[in-house]
């Protein structure tokens, strides 16, 4: 009997006429159900699932996607499409197909939850393994020989599950849960490419939930057609897509909390027409929906599902996700989770950077009239090395970065300092800060014949000054018993504000001031490694029992240029020499060096009676 199906099988694909089934058809046709892995079980109706027909039909024999991308919430059925895919392959359009998961041990029960119950229950794909076949068929993990095509099923971390295979068709599953550098091969984006190039009509798929933003799947998906499932609102017919929404915009989910904390009153605001739309009006909406691309010209498919799209009875109702959400404010990991199993988008961390290779493209050629400045030198002292920043400030603290030296040597001995105290002579500063931090001895002896250059220390904390008050200072010293060396406190929490939100300023005009831009010069020190110290820190936002925190991350070791940023400007603050005054100064000095004769007073254009006069009448 199952040796007979079988023949018939082969005999049904060699002789039938092909009428081009699609997926969603033959799944209507023939899938079966069991109880096991569906909340309902019977026959298949896709008309019941809406928004899986057509990433369905992407796998159909006649069409021309060669590549699809399903970035989704959790339990929305779109394992059960890969699943009808599957069983349209082996019974109806034969080829070899891969489906890989992260590990051996996903696939492993993705094969027991997921696959056995169509090898074993749909009648069409059982009859065609035959008896004995099928009962091997669902032994075996690791692929499935069916007449005209074998199926292999792949862990991510076990090369030898996909190694040396070639597919038709690949479909990675999970992708974000994959390790971004797989075995030899790579990275899995070019693995599945490689399985495939030997069939000019391929096809690959990715599907996830998303993690983080920039994550496996969200590229994929960036890199997409970006199609979102667009449904008629009940009161307007205006076509959109279901977004969540949020406290910030007047269209998406809405409800209300009672005292006691019920949620009540959940509905979706219409973007268009501001009607209230009912969880009851969903099977119609999912009925007339259609998926609209964002970006059409591109080849590959992009498919986005959210859990909103859920149709009743299949997955959680609008109520239970205002609850989940309600819920998930708790904190960042319960509110990311929902963000990502619900909503089927990726996180992104909130928080403020700056991209140091943008700051490579504002160097400046300083002309060479550059009024004399207050000069100040930030020193930054480590074991083996000492890096200076030389600095210009100007009004407002608008500042010129001149030059970044590193004068290496071991700062115990006296060799870099004897180098330091040459290079400063040649720099000739107004005032200075240096980091006493580490070898304190040398810092302070070094600082003691140089009374323009302060002893600083840089102190963790939030909520200070960058330098430390003169009264704060006072107090702290009245109560410190010692004698002798205190060092000036620096706080790195106000210095690291101070950076970012002045390394964001716009530049100014030609020949307008700025008051805190920085600018930078054309020379060899201001390169990426320096940019890249210099905006090393990251300002992060969590949610911690319901309370938004922002704190300070480095993110990465080496952050000297920022040091000795914060030590130069920490010196000039502490010198007090005011820049407006040195400018006129040295305009003064300027004018009579130059002596300028005056132009003959016949040629002077004036007016009869005087300025002033003229003015009056
Ligand atoms: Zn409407």
């Amino acid at each position: 009997m199952s040796h007979l199906a079988h023949c018939l099988s082969v005999l049904r694909h060699a002789v039938a006429p092909r009428r081009a089934l699609t997926v969603s058809q033959w799944a209507d046709d023939h899938r079966i159900l069991s109880g096991k892995q569906s909340s309902e079980r019977g026959r298949w109706r896709t008309a019941r699932n809406e928004i899986l027909r057509e990433i369905m039909d992407c796998f159909s024999v006649n069409s021309r996607v060669r590549e699809i991308v399903v970035m989704k919430s959790s339990q929305v059925g779109v394992t059960e499409a890969v699943v009808n895919v599957l069983g349209y392959t082996m019974d109806y359009a034969p080829a070899p197909i891969m489906v890989m998961l992260p590990t051996i041990d996903s696939r492993d029960s993705w094969k027991v939850q997921k696959l056995n119950p169509l090898l074993q229950e749909t009648p069409a794909v059982r009859d065609l393994l035959g008896g004995v076949k099928s009962r091997d068929a669902a032994n075996r993990q690791d692929l499935i020989d069916f007449p005209g095509g074998v199926l292999f099923l792949a862990g991510g971390n076990s090369p030898n599950s996909y190694a040396q295979k070639s597919v038709r068709t690949i479909i990675l599953d999970d992708l974000d849960r994959f390790p971004e550098e797989i075995g030899e091969e790579g990275d899995i984006i070019t693995l599945a490419e490689g399985r495939t190039k030997a069939f000019p009509r391929h096809i690959r798929a990715y599907i996830s939930t998303p993690t983080v933003k920039e994550g496996l799947i969200d590229r994929q998906w960036q890199k997409s057609d970006q199609r979102r499932f667009h449904v008629p609102c009940p009161h307007c017919g205006e076509l959109q897509p279901l977004e969540w929404g949020g406290p910030d915009v007047a269209h998406g989910i809405k409800y209300a909390v009672l005292p006691n904390g019920e949620i009540v009153n959940v509905r979706y605001v219409c973007r268009e027409c501001g009607a209230e739309i009912l969880e009851h009006h969903k099977p119609q909406m999912l009925a007339g929906g259609a998926w609209i691309a964002q970006h059409p010209e591109r080849a590959t498919r992009g498919y986005h599902i959210s859990a909103l799209y859920a149709p009743i009875g299949l997955g959680p109702s609008w109520l239970d996700l205002v609850r989940g959400w309600h819920a998930a404010q708790e904190n960042t990991a319960t509110l990311r989770a929902f963000i990502n199993t619900n909503l089927g988008e990726p996180w992104e961390e909130r928080g403020e950077s700056i991209d140091p290779l943008a700051l490579l493209n504002r160097l400046e050629l300083y002309p060479e009239d550059s009024p004399r400045r207050v000069r100040s030198v930030g020193i930054d002292v480590q074991k083996d090395r000492i890096e200076v920043t030389v600095i210009d400030f100007g009004i407002g603290e608008e500042a010129w970065f001149v030059d970044h030296l590193i004068v290496q040597g071991d700062t115990a001995g006296q060799d870099p300092w004897d180098e330091l105290a040459t290079e400063l002579d040649d720099l000739s500063p107004d005032c200075g800060g240096i980091d006493s931090g580490y070898n304190t001895d040398q810092v302070v002896a070094f600082a003691r014949r140089r009374p323009w250059l302060f002893v600083c220390k840089g102190i963790e904390g939030r909520g200070k000054t960058l330098v430390e008050s003169d009264e704060d200072r006072k107090r702290r010293l009245r109560k410190k018993r010692k004698k002798g060396f205190s060092p000036f406190l620096v706080s790195d929490e106000a210095a690291k504000s101070l950076i970012t939100q002045r390394l964001k300023l716009d530049a100014p005009a030609i020949g307008q001031n700025q008051a805190g831009y920085l600018h930078f010069p054309q020379e060899a020190a201001f390169d990426d490694e320096f940019f890249a110290q210099l905006t090393s820190n990251r300002l992060e936002e969590k949610t911690v029992r319901r309370r938004l925190v922002r704190e300070w991350k480095q993110t990465r070791v080496r952050n000297e240029a920022f040091d000795c940023w914060k030590y130069a400007l920490a010196g000039f603050r502490l010198a007090k020499i005011d820049p407006a005054a040195r400018e006129k100064r040295e305009a003064m000095i300027k004018a009579t060096a130059m002596d300028v004769p005056l132009p003959p007073a016949i040629n002077r254009p004036r007016r009869p009676g005087g300025f002033v006069k003229g003015w009056k009448t």
